[in-house]
């Protein structure tokens, strides 16, 4: 194990470096041709030096995060509209069932791939010469919407193919759950949030500024290879099977899929539906097309679906319910989203009682009135929802004053879909979300403060502005009198917020609360600024320096931050908070000796690689604390082992976990605590 790390650290270096010095030449090169139409070297300078970092990247193994090979690069371009265009291969669906038991039947003797079917937006990808030439959303199948722009930005969409012939490929633009609670979050307030995965992704896909597009992680999984000709070198062409690893081998990202026979594919189905639940990515059921592609034409279509493939759904399985009641929870954005309440059920394993009606339009329409008889299902086998009304009692109650402040409230209506909007811009609720963000634990991690305390105090006068928290002592004795809450609860919270008063600058930035800037574009920033982040911060607010030329910040975020910094009010709240605290940085003195210019960390051993974690640790408190070490060294760390991790840290190096089969498998190195901190130059 140590001699291979030793091998990753020593003779890989320089070509690193290499690499390194390539990235920013190419970078530098796309952005002035891209953004400012400008031409710094000839498209064969420039294909001499993308090859040469190609080749580097193969032949290393590694391709940093900011390669344009990996399709995040500098070229942004925005677009006044999205045109149309034709499909010269048109998208139909696939008919669908939801009996497994049918599934060896309609193989029919034949070979399969049983792969996820993703829930995202369909994007189809034409090559030529080796380069994306053109990326269209899926439409109506017949025509769709040109979205090269935002496509070369995209995870799983190589810029540069090896194979220089026409190629078509389907792919799935999907974000993660993980991702989507993230982007959703740090939306900027005035934005109406996304429901699903699925809706933030097709509006990704679909943005008009690559800018914007580029700061939302999608990934496109290829599902489909629609057309590659007959040089492109595909083991067997036929199969469909051997199209997917061709694929991959091509740079794709592939979407999860299985070989299955007629005899394996409800096994195979099997070990999907273990995977379902602890999915990163959002799916629809799984999709079961015949491996010999050439036999699968050639049974034509039934009306609309083609006769390859057929879409499996799990059966949801649905029990009867009685409504209590609909709440109207209200979000920081002054949303009022409404959410069924029922009678206690038990489905697929857990015990339900509630599930989100999404908006007043599907409140409306499935009159909830209390007493009504519901059918509950769990959609995908995980989220909660009113599969239909079975009886109804009367109308959905839509309340026409807000449930947190009492004030007014209004329907808005979008493409069809109305909402409910709470119109006072005071609302507590609007408040308490702010405050709410403001003690998380990637924020000021006070423990212990609930949502409901805050809002006691809020209510009370105690709270208005971020500092008051740190001097609550002024209401001691009028808090402790609280109903529930005594001398002790005061003295923990006041503990807590003690503590809290140590805070790294990302933190207290992500804290701020500024439209955009959460937790990770915290760090970003924070980073950039290195040591005395921030008086740096301060300083550069009041130079009105330009944000956005730091990494992944871009102009709306720029733009964000000085709205902010603007009002009055919210710069001297941040100011007076910064008074109370304990600000630390980010990166350590450590860090930043061994660190280049560039971002502060960039040229730490660990810089760039990603890690997953597993098992007990003995030298960091918690993985929290490990995290945060990598962080900022300027690695990566990750829920679950795949081609893409670079090492799994273990302490048990020969447990039978899953984790470290997974690892085995794909030739992960596996290695232990005191490896990692060797790895690092144990500068801990
Ligand atoms: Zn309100």
């Amino acid at each position: 194990m140590s001699e291979q790390i030793a091998l990753n650290n020593g003779t890989d270096r320089t070509k690193e470096a290499r690499m390194r010095e390539l990235i920013g030449i190419l970078n530098a090169a796309a952005y002035a041709y891209y953004v400012e139409d400008r031409e710094v070297m000839s498209n064969f300078e420039y294909d001499r030096l993308y090859d040469e970092l190609t080749a580097l990247e193969r032949e290393t193994g590694v391709t940093l995060p900011d390669s344009p090979t990996a399709s995040v690069g500098a070229g942004y371009k925005a677009v006044s509209k999205l045109t149309k265009s034709e499909h010269e291969y048109p998208a139909l669906s696939l008919d669908k069932t939801k009996d497994r038991d049918s599934l060896p039947g309609w193989l029919g003797g034949q070979r399969g791939v049983l792969s996820w079917k993703l829930d995202g937006l369909t994007v189809v990808l034409t090559y030529q010469e080796g380069r994306l030439q053109k990326a269209v959303t899926r439409g109506n199948g017949q025509i769709g919407e040109d979205v090269t722009h935002n496509a070369v930005h995209f995870g799983g969409v190589p810029r540069r193919i090896p194979y220089g012939g026409k190629l078509i490929v389907r792919g799935e633009a999907v974000m993660r759950y993980d991702d989507f609670e993230r982007v959703n979050r740090e939306l900027p307030e005035t934005e109406a949030k996304y429901k699903n995965p699925r809706n933030l992704a097709s509006a990704t896909v679909r943005l008009l500024d690559s800018r914007e597009a580029a700061g939302r992680p999608v990934t496109v999984c290829a599902f489909d290879l629609v057309y590659a000709g007959d040089d492109a070198g595909i083991s067997d062409p036929n199969s469909k099977n051997a199209q997917f690893d061709w694929l991959a081998a091509q740079g794709f990202t592939v979407v999860e899929h299985t070989p299955v026979t007629p005899d394996t594919v409800v096994q195979a189905l099997e070990q999907f539906e273990r995977e379902l639940p602890g999915n990163a990515f959002p799916t629809d059921g799984l999709v079961l097309i015949l491996d010999d592609e050439a036999y699968g034409r050639s049974l034509g279509s039934t009306g609309k679906f083609p006769r390859n493939g057929i879409a499996f759904k799990w059966q949801d399985e649905t029990v009867e319910s009685r409504m209590i009641r609909v709440e109207w929870s209200a979000s920081r954005t002054g949303l009022l989203n409404p959410v069924a309440v029922f009678e206690p059920v038990e489905i697929e394993g857990t015990t339900v009682s509630r599930a989100s009606v999404h908006n007043v339009s599907i409140a409306r329409a499935l009159r909830l009135g209390a007493g009504s008889r519901v059918l509950v299902y769990k959609a995908n086998l995980i989220i909660p929802q009113i599969a239909e009304t079975v009886e109804s009692t009367g109308e959905t109650f839509v309340p026409d004053a807000c449930p947190v402040c009492g004030g007014t409230t209004s329907i808005h209506e979008n493409e069809g879909i109305e909402t409910l909007y709470c119109d006072n811009a005071d609302c507590p609720a609007k408040h308490v979300g702010r405050f709410t963000h403001f003690v998380a634990r990637d924020a000021m991690n006070v423990l212990g403060l609930s949502e409901a305390t805050l809002e006691t105090f809020i209510d009370a006068g105690f709270v208005r502005r971020f500092a008051d928290l740190y001097k609550l002592e002024r209401y001691r004795s009028e808090i402790v009198t609280l109903e529930g809450f005594g001398e002790k609860s005061y003295d923990n919270l006041k503990a807590a917020l003690e503590t809290s008063r140590k805070v790294k600058f990302s933190a207290l930035l992500n804290a701020a609360g500024i439209p955009g800037i959460g937790k990770d574009m915290a760090k970003q920033i924070s980073r950039y600024l290195g040591a005395g982040a921030y008086e740096r911060f301060m300083t550069l607010i009041s130079e009105r320096a330009d944000f956005s030329a730091v990494e992944g910040v871009g102009a709306v975020i720029n733009d964000n931050i000085y709205a902010w910094a603007d009002d009055a009010d919210r710069l001297s709240e941040f100011t007076e908070l910064a008074a109370e605290l304990d600000i630390i940085d980010d990166v350590s003195a450590a860090a930043e000796n061994d660190g280049t210019a560039a971002g502060g960390t960039a040229a730490t051993p660990i810089a760039g690689k990603t890690f997953v974690i597993t098992g007990g640790l003995n030298g960091f408190d918690n993985r929290d604390q490990l995290v945060a070490f990598i962080e900022d060294r300027g690695g990566r760390v990750s829920g679950s082992v795949s081609a893409k991790t670079d090492y799994l840290i273990n302490n048990d190096v020969n447990s039978g976990s899953g984790k470290n089969k997974k690892a085995k498998a794909l030739g992960v190195p596996i290695i232990s605590e005191t490896e990692f901190m060797e790895m690092c130059g144990a500068d801990a």
